[in-house]
Parts: structure tokens; C-alpha cells; sequence
């Protein structure tokens, strides 16, 4: 019998989660000198793409362009796309065990950490995720209403998502309604009353998490203050922006640079705080009302970095809504192993670890592996790492000690029988077709199909 890998054998992969993550493993699995190979790319969803079709902000259409790298895989006649498909619904771990050699995972982080502390659950208190979901037309988060009647929100976190919910609520709406965004949050925007974003970090300039190009973008946003208190734009003894990446100290300066300028005349502000926790969430009539934080101060954390701790100062700021932006966490998947304490998949090396063993023929890729972190390019060159560890394993003949139904049928005909409805990539192009024509008769880029059953219903396929 051929050895997997070979023209008469071709090594089975199954990827699950058509993501960047997902994508950028099978380009590199394509691109494996001498390896014969099919890859197919599982999706919980009818469209393919993850966080760039559903996360990336509407007025990052640039960002949008490296599709075209996933178009270009998913084109290659040795990949198949099946969408709609859930791992846990139509199919097992072990089915999947059982028709292929190799096993990865980039499923992402699709849930949200909470900040533990009182009123988090009062309503107007959402996670970003929610809210980025929302105005992308994510199917899971389209449903969701946001009360845009209030005049001041918080949103806490200072990364990069927390930059993106910032500027939405704070541009002109009009800047986006060329874009993507969906229809109902457009409408919904520009009927917001929000004229004050309080964006709170929990320590100081040198440590925030957002990337330079983002805190600039604010600067530039028209009828909208960037506004700094300057006795925050300091960077304290343990900072050691000395030490800091020249990205670090250009957040820094520019975030001088715009305390100076003070208050502005603009109507809409963000009021960028520094060095300050949410320590409750206080509501009226079961709302939201306003926040209470706690000033807090630098230390040491004895790792060559700054943690914060409260220094019992308390003051309250108002807000209508609250968005909590610190960060996403992974979704455990039934019979893979899982880290609740990190809150992703444990690996060595992109390998899946449970217990102290690696699973043999099991890899993980992309934020499930390593936390939710990084731009989206930096998943290309992790997902070619856990890609080597796989190669190593094929070739070192580490592929699972089990029969494998290899051929090109054996997945289709068991999600036949499941009565699975797959849609190929050939309907997804026809989807995105029709939402391009739907955007272009609206003056957008596109108009999304936010609810599964219309992308269903527009291709013909039932539920
Ligand atoms: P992130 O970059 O990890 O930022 C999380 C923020 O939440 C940090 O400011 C963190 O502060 C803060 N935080 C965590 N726990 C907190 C708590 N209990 N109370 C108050 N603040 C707390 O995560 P993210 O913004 O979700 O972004 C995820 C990844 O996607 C990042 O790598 C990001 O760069 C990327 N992304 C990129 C773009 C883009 O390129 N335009 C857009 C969106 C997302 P500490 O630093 O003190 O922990």
C-alpha cells in the first residue's frame, strides 16, 4: 500500500476553520515540496474567511484585501471548502479521526473574557465582540441591539479591538456607509446620540496594547477630540520605555503630543484615560448608568514589565453603554483537549497535548493555539511552524496508528448521510457575487447577508 503523501495516496487534512489561520496552514501544506496532498477546510458558517469577513472593522477595507491569499488556496483544484458544516453538530472528532491522517484546528477564540466585577451583567454592559460582530453582520451577533440613545459610553481595554469600537461610535457615519458595514447598524449609527467614548486603560501610554497607526487614525477623525488628561501621559519609573520597541515610544509621543492640545471645540470626544480599572458598574432602573474606577499605579511585575494595582482613589464617570474589550477567549470543541486557564488549546509545537502526550495526527493553528494575539499576518508564519511539526511527523511516520478512509468520497457521503448541507466554495463565490451586486445598487462595497438562512434561501439550499 502507498505510504500517505504520495501521488497514488495523497496525505487527508482536514482544517477546521476556514479563517486566516486555517488558510494560511493549507497554503503552506500546498506549498510542501513533493507532498501530495488534499486539504479540506471546514466552516461552522456558510461563508468562509472568519475574523476578516466578521472582525476586521468596515473602514479597514485595505486589511480585506489579503483574501485574494485565501482565494488563490481555496481555488487550488486540491482544496475543498465545506461551509455550514459544525464540528460537534454534523460531525465528530471521530469522524473525522477516522477519513483523515491529519487533524488541525483553527477554530479561532470565539468567546469573550469578562472583567469579574459587579454589574457586568446589567443591560447595556456587552462585550466588543458582540458589538464588532453586530456591525459586521456576523449571523451569531446580527440579532443584538445597541442603545445609541445615551450620550457617553465606556469602552475598557486598549487594544486594538477596543480601537476599532471606538472609532465607530465616534466617527461620522457617513464615512461608512460606503462600506461594508452592515445595513441595520448603519441606520442604527446614525441615529446614535454618543457624543463622548471614554476609552480606559488600566495602565499607562507605554503599555498600551493598540498599534500606532490606530491611536493616529484618531487624531484624524473629523468632529471628534482626541482628548488626554496630560498628568496621564506620563510614563513612570517602571515603564522602561528606555527599553521599549521604537512602536512603544511613537504611541508615547503621539500620545503627548495630543495631551497638549487639550480639551478641543469638536462636539464628539474620546477621552482616552491611562492608569485607571473599572471596579463597578453601576445601573438605574436595571441599565447601565455609569462606571466607577479606581486610579491605579505602576509596579514592577517582576518580568521586566509594569502590572497595575488600585491605589484606593475612586472617582465615576457616566456612561449609557458599556463595552468590555480584554480580550477574546477560545470555545472548548467535545473530545479535544483544552487549557480553561488559558483558555485555548494546549500544544508543543502546534501539536495538541493531552496530558503530557502529544495526540498523534492532532494540530492546532492560529489564535487557538496561542491566545488571541497578533495582527493577521502573524498567523501566516505560525501556522507554517505547526505545518513543519506536521511534515516532520508525516515524514518521521508519527501519523496515527489507525485505519483512515482516504478517499475523496468518504466525507461527502458521511455528511450526506448526516443530512449536512455544505456549501462549496463555488456558492460561496455566487454568494459574494450577489452581495457585491446587492452593495453596488446601495452605493457599498457590499451588502452581507447577516442571517444564514438568506445566504440558504439566495442559493437554493434548505436549512
Ligand atoms: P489585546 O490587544 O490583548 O488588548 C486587550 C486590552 O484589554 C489591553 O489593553 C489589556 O490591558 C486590557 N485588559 C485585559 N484585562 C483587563 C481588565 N480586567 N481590566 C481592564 N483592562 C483589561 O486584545 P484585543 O484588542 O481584543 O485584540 C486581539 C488581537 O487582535 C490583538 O493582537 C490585536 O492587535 C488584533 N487586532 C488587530 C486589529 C488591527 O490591526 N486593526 C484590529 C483588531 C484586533 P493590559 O495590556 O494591561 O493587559
Amino acid at each position: 500500500m502507498s505510504l500517505p503523501g504520495t501521488p497514488d495516496r495523497p496525505l487527508c487534512i482536514a482544517i477546521i476553520g476556514a479563517g486566516p489561520s486555517g488558510f494560511y496552514a493549507a497554503e503552506a501544506l500546498l506549498k510542501a515540496p513533493g507532498l501530495a496532498v488534499r486539504v479540506d477546510l471546514y466552516d461552522r458558517l456558510p461563508t468562509p474567511f472568519g475574523l476578516v469577513r466578521g472582525g476586521v472593522a468596515p473602514d479597514h477595507q485595505k486589511i480585506k484585501s489579503v483574501v485574494m491569499v485565501y482565494e488563490k488556496v481555496a481555488m487550488d483544484p486540491r482544496v475543498r471548502f465545506f461551509g455550514q458544516v459544525r464540528l460537534g453538530r454534523e460531525l465528530t472528532i471521530e469522524d473525522l479521526r477516522a477519513r483523515y491522517d491529519q487533524i488541525v484546528f483553527a477554530v479561532g477564540c470565539e468567546s469573550d473574557r469578562r472583567m469579574a466585577i459587579p454589574g457586568e451583567e446589567l443591560a447595556g454592559s456587552h462585550s466588543a465582540t458582540e458589538f464588532v460582530g453586530w456591525y459586521n453582520g456576523h449571523p451569531d451577533h446580527r440579532h443584538r441591539s445597541f442603545d445609541l440613545s445615551c450620550e457617553s459610553v465606556a469602552v475598557v481595554g486598549i487594544g486594538n479591538v477596543a480601537m476599532d469600537v471606538t472609532r465607530l461610535l465616534a466617527c461620522d457615519p457617513e464615512r461608512l456607509a460606503q462600506t461594508d458595514i452592515a445595513d441595520y447598524a448603519l441606520e442604527a449609527l446614525r441615529r446614535s446620540r454618543v457624543k463622548t467614548v471614554w476609552l480606559l486603560g488600566r495602565r499607562g501610554p507605554a503599555e498600551a496594547a493598540y498599534s500606532p497607526v490606530e491611536i493616529e487614525e484618531f487624531g484624524k477623525l473629523a468632529g471628534c477630540d482626541l482628548v488626554i488628561k496630560p498628568e496621564e501621559a506620563v510614563v513612570g519609573a517602571v515603564s522602561r520605555l528606555e527599553r521599549a520597541e521604537a512602536n512603544d515610544k511613537k504611541k508615547v509621543a503621539y500620545v503627548q503630543e495630543h495631551a497638549a492640545l487639550g480639551e478641543g471645540s469638536q462636539v464628539r470626544k474620546i477621552r482616552l484615560r491611562f492608569c485607571v480599572s473599572p471596579v463597578e458598574i453601576l445601573g438605574e432602573g436595571g441599565r447601565v448608568k455609569s462606571v466607577r474606577l479606581e486610579k491605579n499605579k505602576l509596579v514592577d511585575d517582576g518580568k521586566g514589565g509594569a502590572r497595575c494595582v488600585g491605589i484606593g482613589e475612586f472617582e465615576t464617570i457616566p456612561a449609557g453603554m458599556i463595552l468590555r474589550s480584554v480580550g477574546y477567549r477560545g470555545v472548548p470543541i467535545p473530545g479535544v483537549a483544552f487549557d480553561e486557564k488559558s483558555g485555548h488549546i494546549p500544544h508543543e509545537a502546534g501539536r495538541v497535548v493531552a496530558g503530557d502526550a502529544a495526540v498523534p495526527g492532532e494540530y492546532v493553528v492560529g489564535w487557538a493555539k496561542r491566545g488571541p494575539s497578533g495582527l493577521i499576518g502573524t498567523n501566516r508564519a505560525d501556522s507554517v511552524l505547526t505545518v513543519q511539526s506536521m511534515l516532520e511527523d508525516l515524514k518521521a511516520g508519527r501519523l496515527p496508528a489507525r485505519p483512515v478512509d482516504a478517499s475523496a468520497e468518504a466525507a461527502p457521503k458521511l455528511l450526506e448521510a448526516r443530512g449536512a448541507k455544505p456549501v462549496s466554495y463555488a456558492q460561496w463565490k455566487k454568494l459574494d457575487a450577489l452581495e457585491r451586486s446587492r452593495g453596488a445598487e446601495r452605493g457599498k462595497i457590499r451588502e452581507k447577508f447577516t442571517q444564514i438562512e438568506d445566504m440558504l434561501a439566495a442559493l437554493s439550499v434548505g436549512p
